[in-house]
């Protein structure tokens, strides 16, 4: 049974003129060592109770693209126009109508609970008040100065019919300079760099400010959300002095000190004007003096790297196959893709950022099973990247899954995934501003505190959707796709005052 929404009735929520309140019972258990208090590990259950207040004054939202002109850009502005104006276009196959598949808060459900015995789902976007995607305002900056439409027809993502229909909205969409620095990307990207923003570092960001607060004022937007999806940068020297801390940081671009780079440029700016910023690329944008400026002026900021195909997967297969007491020891991934993000990977220095972004994903699962791994070891885990034109934007990827099995058997699972890259990409994208923007309409406080406060700067909610989850300092990094999921509803359930779902189903037992 489906139902589009619902509204919870319980002494624990109240339903507000413009906002949710809800009182919600965080139940958890503490871990005591031998030696305090007992003999061996104690485990206390404990339960803390938590107050949430959710606005549900939904904003009129305009989302910056950085390298809006590019595939992943292109794709989502194509995809969002299309579902507005509900475009269908007929292909070989079939007639086909604009939808948001892919995307967790528009395409997927929950479960709500029973009625007579039948399971009833409800639409994950309908747990709280979001911003509807046909609403947003696009804008953005990109190096190359096409248009939206000739950047559309250069991806090469979207069928040609609909391309066609598309145009005439996309035409006299043009992105802003943007700031480039050569040394940060492939040498191959410099052929498509013509519309960049001069000057000092100092003032590159200075523009970027002004670009916002314009769009804003221009676009008649209550909110601004700007999220990072142009070429994957080298990662930038973290040094002591240069980036380690916030001041260091403000010091060095005053310095126009080479090692700051253009994305870290973008995301100073956002933080200074207080507006959410998220990485999708892998690079370390976030160095520490950006993260403490981020925390300093509770501006959000969440990354790294969308989490699309080849490492969803894994993070679904390791998590089962660790869970079930298999034991991963060789993971090799293979990947071949013909997009310019290819192309720009494609330098060693840049596959790199890549390449670790990619590599870290199955850490907390083999650090969840000590019985099969004994301290320190690590399963084999190689990943390549090639380059290969002809595939364009629909990247292979190969991967080979061998496993111990019972009484020294061997497991091999071998995958082939075609992945078309931006149309993974896109929904995500979506996702991450939605939750973006919505994460900043959340309040919590729990018992014991006097005042409420907004979540941690670091928005480990978006985790769900990044590779290489970023994190506020001595939390842990979670990867396994089943809980970051769940940690991203449960948080929303509790805002409207339901338990997490706990799967027990005992009224049948
Ligand atoms: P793309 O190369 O088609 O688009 C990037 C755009 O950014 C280009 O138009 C380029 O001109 C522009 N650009 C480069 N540097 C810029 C700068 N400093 N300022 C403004 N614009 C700039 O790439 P894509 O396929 O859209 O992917 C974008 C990013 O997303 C890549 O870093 C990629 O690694 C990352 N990513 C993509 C996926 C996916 O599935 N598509 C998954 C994870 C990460």
């Amino acid at each position: 049974m489906f139902v589009e929404g619902f509204r919870v009735e319980s002494p624990r929520v109240r339903y507000g003129a413009d906002e949710i309140e809800s009182e919600y019972s965080y139940d958890t258990t503490e871990v005591v060592p031998p030696g305090d208090g007992g003999a061996g590990w104690v485990v206390r259950p404990k339960s803390v109770t938590y107050n949430f207040k959710t606005s549900t004054s939904v904003p009129k939202l305009g989302v910056m693209l950085v390298g809006w002109g590019g595939n992943n850009g292109t794709t989502l502005t194509a995809g969002v126009i299309a579902n507005r104006e509900g475009i269908s276009w007929e292909t070989k196959e079939k007639v086909h109508k604009a939808n948001y598949f892919g995307s967790l808060t528009q395409a997927s459900t929950i479960r709500v609970g029973s009625h007579n015995g039948e399971e009833v789902y409800a639409p994950f976007k309908s747990l709280v008040p979001m911003v509807d995607p046909n609403s947003i305002v696009f804008g953005g900056w990109d190096i190359s100065n096409l248009s939206m439409a000739d950047g559309m027809a250069r991806a090469k993502v979207l069928d040609i019919n609909l391309q066609k229909q598309l145009r005439p909205y996309m035409q006299s969409m043009l992105p802003l300079p943007g700031i480039f620095n050569p040394d940060f990307v492939a040498a191959n990207q410099g052929a498509r760099a013509n519309n960049l923003i001069q000057g000092t570092k100092k003032e590159q960001v200075e523009q970027i400010k002004k670009d916002i607060r314009e769009f804003k004022e221009k676009n008649k937007v209550d909110k601004v959300v700007v999220l990072w999806t142009a070429n994957t940068e080298r990662y930038s020297s973290v040094v002591a002095g240069l980036n380690d801390t916030m001041d260091n940081l403000m010091a060095s671009l005053e310095k126009n000190e080479a090692e700051i780079s253009p994305s870290t440029l973008y995301a100073i700016a956002c933080v200074s004007e207080g507006v959410p910023f998220v990485n999708g690329s892998p690079q370390n944008t976030f160095v520490p003096g950006l993260i403490e400026f981020a925390i300093t002026k509770n501006s959000l900021i969440g990354g790294d790297d969308f989490k699309s195909g080849q490492t969803k997967m894994k993070s679904v297969l390791v998590d089962f196959l660790v869970g079930a007491g298999i034991k991963p020891t060789s993971i090799a991934s293979y990947n071949h893709l013909g997009n310019n993000d290819g192309m720009n990977l494609s330098a060693p220095q840049v596959f790199r950022s890549k390449e670790i972004s990619k590599s870290s994903v199955v850490d907390d699962m083999v650090a969840s099973n000590p019985i099969l791994y004994s301290p320190g070891e690590h399963p084999d885990h190689v990943i390549v990247i090639k380059y290969i034109p002809y595939v364009g934007d629909s990247k292979r990827a190969m991967d080979e899954y061998t496993s111990e099995i019972f009484m020294g058997g061997k497991n091999t699972i071998v995958l082939h995934n075609t992945c078309e890259d931006s149309l993974l990409a896109a929904p995500i994208i979506l996702d991450l501003v939605l939750l973006a923007e919505l994460s900043t309409r959340i309040q919590l406080k729990a018992e014991g505190q006097d005042k409420f406060h907004s979540f941690h700067p670091v928005a480990t909610i978006l985790s769900y959707l990044s590779k290489a989850p970023l994190v506020p300092p001595g939390t842990p990094v979670v990867n396994a796709l089943a809980k970051q999921r769940a940690m991203l509803e449960n948080i929303l359930r509790a805002c409207v005052g339901l338990a997490p779902e706990n799967n027990m189903m005992l009224e049948h037992k």
